[in-house]
């Protein structure tokens, strides 16, 4: 089975450059058809069974921009447990600072070029090769290999994994076991990714002159109370709390919260050079908390809204309101989870020695599949460095994907018939 990855080489860097080549820029949301289809055709000569699924009335999605998913079955000669891969063949926009053209997928010192390489066309390529060498060297094997391509994980995966979980494309009895080939390096498996709440808080005034503060009552300055409670109570309480979550990097190994944004008064965008002469009546501020298995979501929100509490009680006129705008549960899949040892078993044997497991500080797909599929099988594993994701001139290494494709397969192998 080995040797058949290393004899489709070529045809598994052919495969990453056709696939760089649509430029599933998203948003908008671009080519997703074109890709979708060129998986699904490549699937159905193998004999792979085609289905494609439109993410309707998902956001973004139009006839202009229709969010195409392609998921594809192999069934093995008897019944037994399902395998399924998973990609996302939506990429972020290019960007500036690339030496190559980011849609051309150039070839050059054993890596492909191109926007999507490692995050994550070069991991689809990689399971596709994988699954094709695997049912050619076991064709009578028990089970099924399912390989999907799914849209929009860069904004939030609704259109995609999402939609699919709640028609039940990624629950029991379909599916048992799912690989998600994210860039996480390919001697690592990633079981899964802290928590996260985006909550928008909004401090209110009263409007006046601005040369007449004293008339009005200033939003800014209640935000700006609030901004001095986070830096002086709950930033240092945040860095208190470790995990045990084996996050990587080491410095996501505690609560965090970032200020997305912060917007108060009008801006100067409402009327370009005529900015307002008031004093601000509103100012909103997004936060975005990323929290551990450790914590729970109800007392991550009160430590924010007690603090909020406190100066409303202290603080002159201070009145503010908060809302939800996201909730991701934190998942972590157990160490002896089969996938997780399978594909365990597979590093060892590629690598000679043991796989490193990590845990992703921000969220994938993977929470649609726990949360909505209820399938608590499943990691990220795949080829391609994690720190090339999202910059210019990304790319991955031939040899990585010929390692992960092996992995992979060694992973398929025991999931569906049991051994090495
Ligand atoms: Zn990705």
């Amino acid at each position: 089975m080995l040797d058949l990855i290393d004899k489709r080489i070529d045809e598994l860097t052919q495969l990453t450059v056709d696939l760089i080549r649509f430029p599933t820029v998203n948003p908008p949301g671009e080519a997703y058809t074109p890709c979708a289809e060129y998986i699904g055709n490549r699937l159905k000569r193998r004999g792979f069974e085609v289905e494609y699924v439109r993410g309707i009335g998902a956001p973004g999605d139009n006839d202009r921009y229709p969010r195409t998913n392609i998921i594809a079955r192999f069934d093995g000669r008897s019944p037994g447990p399902t395998v399924h891969f998973n990609s996302h063949i939506d990429v972020v926009e290019a960007g500036e600072g690339w030496s190559v053209d980011p849609f051309e997928g150039i070839i050059r010192d054993g890596r492909v070029y191109g926007r999507g390489t490692c995050d994550m066309k070069g991991g689809l390529a990689s399971s596709i090769i994988a699954a094709e060498a695997f049912i050619d060297a076991y064709p009578d094997f028990s089970g099924a290999i399912e390989i999907s391509g799914t849209v929009d994980e860069e904004s939030g995966g609704f259109g995609g994994v999402a939609y699919l979980a709640k028609q039940g494309y990624f629950s029991k009895p379909r599916v048992d076991h799912v690989i998600i080939p994210e860039p996480l390096n390919k001697d690592r498996i990633c079981l899964g990714h802290r928590g996260v709440w985006w909550a928008e808080i909004e401090t209110k005034g009263r409007i006046a002159h601005g040369s007449m503060p004293f008339l009005g009552d200033s939003a800014i300055r209640h935000m700006g109370a609030v901004l001095e409670a986070f830096e002086r109570d709950l930033f240092p309480a945040l860095d208190r709390k470790v995990t045990s979550m084996p996050v990587a990097p080491v410095g996501a190994r505690r609560s965090t919260m970032n200020i997305n944004s912060l917007h108060g008064g009008q801006t100067d965008a409402f009327y370009p050079g005529l900015p307002s002469p008031n004093v601000p009546d509103s100012c909103k501020m997004v936060i975005d908390r990323r929290f551990l298995i450790e914590e729970d979501l109800g007392e991550v929100k009160s430590e924010v809204i007690s603090l909020l509490d406190r100066l409303a009680r202290d603080r002159a006129n201070f009145r503010y309101e908060i809302r939800d705008m996201m909730e991701v549960m934190p998942t972590m899949t157990e160490k002896d989870a089969p996938v997780v040892q399978a594909i365990g078993h597979g590093i060892h044997d590629i690598f000679g020695k043991d796989a490193e497991f990590v845990v992703s500080p921000g969220t994938y797909d993977q929470k649609h599949i726990a949360r909505i599929g209820h399938i608590y099988d499943c990691i990220a594993y795949g080829p391609g460095i994690l720190d090339l994701a999202h910059q210019p001139d990304e790319w991955v290494g031939i040899q990585d994907m010929v390692d992960a494709a092996k992995v992979m397969a060694i992973g398929l192998n025991i999931l569906l018939r049991g051994t090495r």
